[in-house]
């Protein structure tokens, strides 16, 4: 029997018949600011459900393993199972949301090199900002561990800005999560409109989540766009 194990703010994972293998269902639901803002936005969780897909599968034919199995349905997906590891790694490559506040810099500040960030992924807390000593302590991750994903997130950050290149997209910043399979470090969770800031890079238009924090509108058609850009062309 297939059992509901987790649900999130965006997905609901399910147990599988292969207990190495979970459905993931993504959901429509939109929140921000720690889920103090949350809409239901039609749609999206289709849209999020092929971009993971499609950035995963662009990850995997490019030598970065991942999670990613197959896509089941409209809004399924089977993933591997992992232990995931409670951080959300962000790689910014430009001045962007709370960057804006840590650092001082304006929106859109080109940064000299990407910086990345480790989160605590803990909603009591409001996910806040840990060091590596902090992490230590917690016992989150080892340093080998944390020194894996800090490549991996590097590795991840270069594809996809090949990608947005390409696609006259200027990548901003993301978050990744990992998971530990068989001693492995692996990259799992999501990588869609969600969880990245795209930008137009002819017009400026913001193409993810942002339209959602600052009301700005279109936000399933930005994420339309982004899965367009990617070479979707399911009618979704
Ligand atoms: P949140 O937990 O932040 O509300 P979601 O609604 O996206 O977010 O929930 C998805 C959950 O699934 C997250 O807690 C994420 O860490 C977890 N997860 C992602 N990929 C895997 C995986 N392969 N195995 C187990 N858990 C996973
Ligand atoms: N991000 C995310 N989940 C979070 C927090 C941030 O996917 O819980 C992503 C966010 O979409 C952006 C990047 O990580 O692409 C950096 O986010 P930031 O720290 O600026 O936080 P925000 O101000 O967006 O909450």
């Amino acid at each position: 029997m297939e059992q509901l194990l987790y649900e999130g703010k965006a997905k609901q994972l399910f147990t599988t018949e292969d207990p190495n293998v979970l459905r993931v269902k993504y959901k429509d639901d939109a929140t921000a600011f720690n889920g103090e803002k949350k809409a239901k936005l039609e749609g999206k969780g289709e849209l999020n459900n092929r971009i993971t897909a499609k950035f995963f599968q662009y990850l995997a034919e490019r030598g970065i393993p991942n999670h990613f199995i197959k896509v089941i349905s409209p809004t399924e997906q089977l993933v591997k199972k992992m232990n995931m590891i409670p951080l959300e790694v962000v790689v910014r490559n430009r001045v962007a949301g709370s960057l804006i506040k840590r650092i001082g810099l304006s929106e859109g500040f080109k940064l000299s090199q990407p910086i990345i960030e480790f989160y605590y992924k803990q909603d009591e807390l409001g996910d806040p900002l840990l060091n590596q000593d902090h992490i230590a302590v917690l016992e989150l991750a080892t340093e080998e561990q944390l020194m894996e994903m800090k490549k991996i997130a590097k590795q991840v950050n270069l594809l996809l800005n090949e990608w947005a290149e390409q696609q006259h997209i200027i990548l901003v910043d993301f978050k990744l999560e990992f998971g530990s399979l068989d001693g492995k470090i692996l990259l799992a969770d999501e990588i869609s409109p969600d969880t990245c800031r795209f930008w137009d890079k002819q017009s400026g238009e913001i193409l993810d989540k942002d339209r959602f924090r600052k009301d700005l509108g279109q936000v399933t058609d930005a994420y339309q766009e982004i899965l367009l850009r990617l070479g979707g062309n399911e009618d979704v």
